[in-house]
């Protein structure tokens, strides 16, 4: 293989991976949604609203299953939330308990055996699962049950849940669940409703965001508080990680199957970079306040002269308007952002590459032209939607175009959940921070640094996982995958 160079921080050269194949066109995709509630009379149709506030968390398909006390039930396709429910659904979705799931697929194809919630019946009775995250031993456990005997309908990692708390020896839900969750591995947060139960659960490191709430005497789920808000829940509390909560007529039943606090825990920074909702609070901390403070510490590490500074709408918004005061350079709105554009409308593989950036972003020429621009945008992870907005840019008469991104290059795969699964699409894994501001044609580029990221967030640095940007990754990765563990430098500025 062809290995190319980097320049680390004191400038000496660091070996990385070939600049070698492709650079596909499209942003890292978000991954799953997951709500839930337990007693309430309009309980399908207040998971529907759950499910839209989050709907930025899986575009593919969704999902809704209810619990009536006695048995479950389901309605789920492909498809957004708009499309895949209507008035016709929620006669279909009778009863007091529910959980929904919006996905994207990580792992399993985008087809309906692949939709959530995964319901099946069991020894138990009935159970139904909705799973954001992935499991990082999901192909040994498959092949092991498998080899029991078990028959799998879908090819989704979140199927064997349900297939491990099958086995007949365990003498309670808990034990099943305990027993259950200590053989998987990886990045999970978890609805499972069964005909008398909602549970949540959260895998020990935590790396995606599982929060508690109430409306009235009902208890609710949901990955984001911004779907809290939607359905006028109080937020309780987050599920801690590596925390099982039962709710049923006897309220929240907690409890830890691994022990408390047992590993040490590895939130995923990039929750909030780009993946969650601005108006959402997790991991202790508000998501907009943290990107405005990526923006304003971006603005300290790359500071450039210029005329205006604008975002990539909608992710861009928080962290352009940090970078805007720290630097008091105004900031304007340089982008009009479609938001009707179908998830089909042209395939990432298919079409124009400016075309579709075209179709979603167009710079406004009065406020760009002539003008000194900062862009700020969350990331760059292929590289070729960047190219074309700049493109766009220069276009509409911006006379200079300097990109910021708030945080560092992605340089590694993510084996938790997000769909950049090798280094080969990585385009910082590919080319040295000069061959990237080339490729872009911008007049300088600068990202975020690792430890300016992490000092952002406000919690403290240790809890997150970083493993895209610094190759550390906070589980043991089976042996499928790459076993480089080298933490790679770059220059974060050209
Ligand atoms: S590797 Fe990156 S995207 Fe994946 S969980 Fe860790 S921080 Fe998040």
């Amino acid at each position: 293989m062809t290995m190319k160079y980097f320049l680390n921080s004191s400038g000496k050269k660091q070996r990385g991976p070939s600049s070698k194949g492709t650079v596909p066109t499209n942003r890292p995709k978000h991954y799953c949604g997951v709500f839930g509630i337990y007693n309430h009379p309009d309980a399908a149709r207040l998971t529907h609203l759950g499910l839209f506030a989050l709907q930025h968390r899986g575009e593919e398909a969704a999902g809704i299953c209810t619990s009536d006390g006695r048995e479950l039930h389901l309605v789920k396709n492909c498809g957004l939330v708009g499309e895949v429910f209507s008035e016709a659904s929620f006669p279909k979705l009778p009863g007091m308990h529910a959980i929904g799931h919006v996905r994207y697929s990580t792992t399993g194809s985008s087809n309906l055996l692949n939709t959530q919630p995964y319901m099946v019946n069991y020894v138990r009775g009935q159970i139904a699962v909705g799973h954001n995250g992935n499991l990082v031993n999901a192909q040994k456990l498959r092949a092991d049950l498998e080899a029991s005997g078990s028959i799998f309908g879908s090819t989704m990692d979140s199927e064997i849940f349900v297939h491990l708390m099958a086995n007949p020896a365990h003498s309670s839900l808990e034990e099943a669940l305990t027993q259950s969750l200590r053989k998987v591995e990886g990045a999970y947060s978890l609805v499972m409703l069964t005909q008398q139960q909602l549970i949540g659960a959260r895998d020990p490191q935590g790396f995606r965001p599982l929060c508690l709430g109430k409306i009235g005497g009902c208890y609710v789920l949901a990955s984001e508080t911004c779907a809290f808000d939607l359905v006028e829940a109080e937020l309780i509390r987050e599920v801690e990680p590596g925390e099982v909560v039962i709710i049923d007529e006897n309220g929240v039943n907690s409890f830890f199957p691994h022990g408390r606090g047992s590993q040490k825990t590895a939130q995923c920074v990039f929750e909030f970079v780009y993946f969650a909702r601005p108006d959402s609070n997790i991991f202790g901390n508000n998501v907009a306040m943290v990107r405005e403070e990526l923006g304003r510490q971006l603005a300290k590490e790359t500071h450039v002269a210029a005329d205006l500074v604008i975002p990539v709408p909608d992710s861009g918004n928080f962290a352009a308007m940090g970078y805007s005061k720290e630097s008091g350079i105004p900031l304007g709105h340089g982008f009009t952002r479609n938001h009707y554009i179908g998830r089909t409308f042209i395939n990432p593989e298919q079409g124009q590459r400016t075309l579709k950036v075209k179709i979603k972003l167009n710079p406004i020429r009065q406020v760009v032209k002539d003008k000194r621009v900062v862009v700020v945008d969350d990331s760059i992870v292929r590289g070729n939607t960047a190219k074309s907005r700049v493109k766009l840019l220069r276009a509409a008469g911006a006379k200079e175009v300097h990109m910021r991104i708030s945080c560092p290059p992605h340089l590694w795969p993510c084996y938790y959940g997000i769909d950049f699964p090798s280094k080969t699409e990585l385009i910082a894994s590919n080319m040295e921070i000069n061959e990237i501001k080339k490729y872009l044609d911008v007049d300088s580029i600068g990202y975020l640094s690792l430890d300016g990221m992490l000092k952002s967030t406000g919690n403290t640095p240790h809890n997150f996982c970083s493993a895209c940007f610094n190759g550390k990754y906070p589980t043991k990765i089976s042996d499928d995958v790459d076993k480089l563990k080298l933490e790679k430098k770059v220059s974060l500025f050209a």
